[in-house]
């Protein structure tokens, strides 16, 4: 596909500018769908480029945070409003960057411009509650102050929305930022970035760095200057920035991974199931932490299952994410492909029997991107890797139980709790799934993944610090409360 973008380079964002980094190096960002586009260079930053960032994050707190929330919040409409002018550049921009489908970068633009509006909203909610207190000539209230400076660490799945549902709540409560997104998705971020650079924001209350993980990341997880921060990504890199957040005692969020079950009992409307099944397992290629990865099905339905979910997997059309005909895009970088072909290579020499795909896509123009098959596996035993390890590809590890009973004790057999489905018209079943099921989204006769911006998101065990993300529940991370007694 010919490319009609120029090939730019990012700078980073420091204390309302945009600025090279000393290193005088860059990045570049490759579009997986055909690893001869470059979609732009970014800043390969230093710690002394985060260092600027955090001071500037640092000396424009004070004037932040004593602004009102219904003045923040008019900053985030704004944003709203610039982005939704932007949207089919921005969801172009991260269809090339990291390859899912322009209908779905389309709907994230659009879910991100929600998200800004419900936390400009926000401003105007509630911060507080009046306690009684037993002293009749005293008044007790809480009351809540933003942590300062928070640092943003994102991922590259979904490029837009996740920055979003972090920066904005983060801003909105009061706190300035230093945001580093993903190599991946390092473009993406800088063109939301500009986003809020338009909508005027005072100098140093937004700030982005770009770079490597390692340097950056790992910089903002130990600067003493950085209040909290937020997380999202891998199991490994959560607990080192877990860590070095606790060393020094500053606050800390981590999402993490998954290996999301959907239980389909026998009273299950099939066809639903097995549509949710195909939507959750293989749109965005499988990378999302709430995608389908395994699928337990009640034994008298097991082989009409099975077909259902082979048909539509057949139909399935793979290829650029920017043509129009396309379902599923290519993975989202070289080393992502390579990690879920290698797993389904173990999958095979665990001994579990490949029904369809697992085979790298090169034929014609998909020679150039990181393609591979939907792939589905039967004879899946609970000590095989494709069952046990979050693999963040298009892979379905697909097993029989003789009971709804069995399937949940499969289902919790995982380190992981994020997500997790079941396809019932039981009401019996329904119930002891929510009770039982060890996840922090719980989701009946639904695909695993999606979310509502409003409701509280996360997980149990180690797909999180056991904090959660969006609605409401951003408040407890981007604040700490203050119990106020006035006599
Ligand atoms: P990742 O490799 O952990 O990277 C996430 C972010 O951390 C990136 O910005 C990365 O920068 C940075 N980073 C890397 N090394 C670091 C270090 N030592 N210290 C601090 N930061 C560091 O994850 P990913 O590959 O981008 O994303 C996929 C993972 O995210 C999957 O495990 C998925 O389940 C998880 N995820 C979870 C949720 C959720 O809400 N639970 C949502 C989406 C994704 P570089 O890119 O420069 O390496
Ligand atoms: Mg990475």
């Amino acid at each position: 596909m010919a490319t009609t973008v120029q090939t730019k380079t990012y700078l980073n964002f420091i204390n309302g500018e945009w600025v090279a980094s000393e290193s005088q190096e860059v990045d570049h960002s490759l579009n997986p769908a055909s690893k001869k586009e470059v979609v732009g260079y970014v800043q390969k930053s230093t710690e002394r480029d985060l260092n600027h960032a955090v001071k500037a994050a640092k000396q424009a707190k004070e004037t932040w945070r004593k602004l009102s929330g219904a003045e923040r919040g008019e900053y985030l409409y704004k944003v709203a409003q610039i982005l939704e002018r932007r949207l089919d550049e921005i969801a172009e921009c991260a269809t090339r960057e990291m390859g899912k489908t322009l209908a779905e970068t389309k709907g994230e633009t659009a879910r991100g411009i929600a998200i800004l509006k419900y936390y400009a909203g926000e401003g105007m909610r509630k911060v507080g509650d009046v306690i009684p207190s037993t002293d009749s000539e005293a008044l007790m209230f809480t009351t809540r102050t933003p942590l300062g400076v928070v640092g943003v660490i994102t991922p590259w799945n979904f490029p837009i929305a996740i920055p979003i549902w972090k920066m904005a709540p983060a801003l909105v409560y009061g706190n300035t930022i230093v945001v580093k997104p993903a190599g991946e998705a390092s473009v993406t971020c800088a063109k939301i970035v500009e986003c809020f650079e338009e909508a005027g924001l005072p100098n140093g209350v937004v700030n982005m760095v770009t770079g490597p993980g390692s340097v950056i990341g790992q910089g903002i997880a130990d600067h003493k200057d950085v209040d909290g921060i937020t997380f999202t990504g891998s199991n490994s890199v959560g607990k080192r920035i877990g860590q070095a957040a606790l060393a020094r005692g500053a606050k800390y969020q981590l999402e993490m991974g998954g290996k999301n079950p959907v239980i389909v009992a026998a009273d299950a409307d099939l066809q639903l199931a097995a549509e949710a099944v195909i939507a959750g397992a293989f749109r965005s290629t499988g990378q999302k932490c709430t995608a389908t990865s395994r699928v337990i099905v009640a034994a008298e339905v097991f082989d009409e299952f099975k077909e259902l979910l082979l048909t539509k997997t057949k139909e399935l059309s793979v290829g650029n994410g920017l043509d129009g005909q396309t379902w599923m895009g290519p993975c989202a970088s070289e080393s992502q492909l390579n990690t879920v072909l290698s797993y389904i290579d173990k999958g095979v020499q665990e001994g579990a029997t490949l029904l369809t795909g697992g085979k790298r896509l090169e034929n014609g123009e998909l020679a150039d991107g990181f393609y591979v098959e939907p792939t589905i596996f039967e004879n899946c035993t609970q000590d095989m890797a494709i069952v046990q390890e979050e693999i963040f590809g298009p892979v379905i590890a697909l097993m029989k139980a003789d009971s709804v009973k069995e399937a949940l004790k499969l289902a919790n057999n995982v380190e992981y709790g994020l997500s997790a489905s079941i396809f019932t018209t039981n009401i019996q079943h329904l119930l002891s799934f929510v009770s039982d099921m060890e996840a922090g989204l719980i989701r009946v006769n639904a695909e695993s993944a999606g979310v509502e911006l409003q409701a509280p998101f996360g997980g149990m065990k180690n797909s999180s610090s056991h904090s959660r993300e969006q609605g409401e529940a951003a408040k407890e991370f981007f604040t700490s409360i203050k119990t106020v007694f006035v006599k």
